[in-house]
């Protein structure tokens, strides 16, 4: 089934672990589309100017990647710079340039408009959920979002959170939004807000899913070396609900595979800088990571 995406598409400098890398392309809908369309076909909600390379759009569409929700408009594309400490769960924004980005008004072409499987990357709560309504029938939502709008938006955004299935956000954003500091109390009260299931992205601890009463957990694959974290929520994400949009399944059984999926995703794209990984990864690669992460996670069961 088909997965739409709606967020930012970017320009971005980053100072990480590994080095620097300058004027690469990122955005949380180009790492999303590109992990996800590994999974199933992808539509894409967002806006570029001019100067966004026309080489990386192509390899987009080549991947399956629909972009005729990709506006251009004149102007420069969103620019983020970032930096990260040695502790790579931490980083600084050092510098953003909204662009185009900053009168994005998401609107959906009609072929869009029967799309089951949505995604709400980090954008403004009233944009988010304008796509909603520009949509038939959606059937899984999946959302993430960020301190400024926990901080700056609260109404629009616990609005919108009714309509939510499944959020996705890091254990900070879990505790910002909850005003609770525990973690368990604190995904107990975003489950009261609307979503059926919370993920809560712990950087290099892994993920923790809440739903209902009951709690799974799956580790970060254990790499040697992280290169740029940019990019690995988003990626978790991509992997996630693609795995979900390919197999229609949302049992518990299906979600924890899809977790798992979205794992893989966001390891491999912290191996190097911006999406690069991505672009030389292999659908055997991906594959042979779920088998180690299940092999990483197997317990004795006496
Ligand atoms: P992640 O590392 O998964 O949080 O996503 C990183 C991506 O988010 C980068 O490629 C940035 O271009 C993008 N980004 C950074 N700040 C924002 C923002 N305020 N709104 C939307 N996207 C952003």
């Amino acid at each position: 089934m088909t997965l739409l995406v709606v967020g930012s598409v970017a320009i971005d400098s980053v100072e990480a672990p590994g080095g620097r890398a300058d004027d690469v392309v990122g955005g949380a809908a180009l790492y999303f589309s590109l992990a996800a369309s590994f999974f199933t076909p992808v539509r894409m909600v967002g806006v570029v100017g001019p100067d966004f390379p026309r080489d990386m759009l192509a390899e987009l569409q080549r991947r399956g990647i629909d972009l005729a929700g990709v506006e251009e408009r004149p102007g420069p594309t969103f620019r983020w710079k970032g930096r990260y400490h040695e502790d790579v769960n931490v980083r600084d924004t050092l510098h953003l340039d909204l662009g185009v980005f900053g009168d994005f008004r998401p609107k959906l072409p009609p072929s869009y408009r029967d799309s089951r499987y949505v995604f709400l990357a980090n954008i403004d709560p009233v944009l988010q959920a304008s796509v909603l309504e520009q949509l038939n029938a959606p059937a899984v939502v999946g959302c993430d979002t960020m301190n400024h709008w926990i901080a700056e938006s609260r109404p629009a955004l616990e609005k919108l959170l009714k309509n939510v299935g499944m959020l996705v956000i890091n254990d900070e954003e879990a505790r910002l939004l909850s005003r609770e500091r525990n973690i368990v109390k604190s995904a107990a009260r975003i489950l009261q807000m609307g979503p059926h299931t919370l993920l809560i992205k712990r950087g290099e601890y892994g993920i923790i899913q809440f739903a209902g009463q009951s709690i799974f957990a799956v580790p970060a694959f254990p790499l040697e070396e992280v290169t740029d974290p940019t990019g690995a929520g988003d990626c978790f994400a991509g992997g996630f609900m693609a795995e979900l949009a390919r197999s229609g399944d949302t049992s518990p059984a299906g979600l924890r595979r899809a977790i798992v999926y979205g794992s893989v995703m966001g390891s491999f794209v912290v191996e190097d800088f911006g999406p690069r990984r991505l672009l030389k990864l292999t659908r055997e690669d991906i594959d042979r990571r779920y088998q180690q992460f299940v092999s990483l996670t197997e317990i004795e069961c006496r």
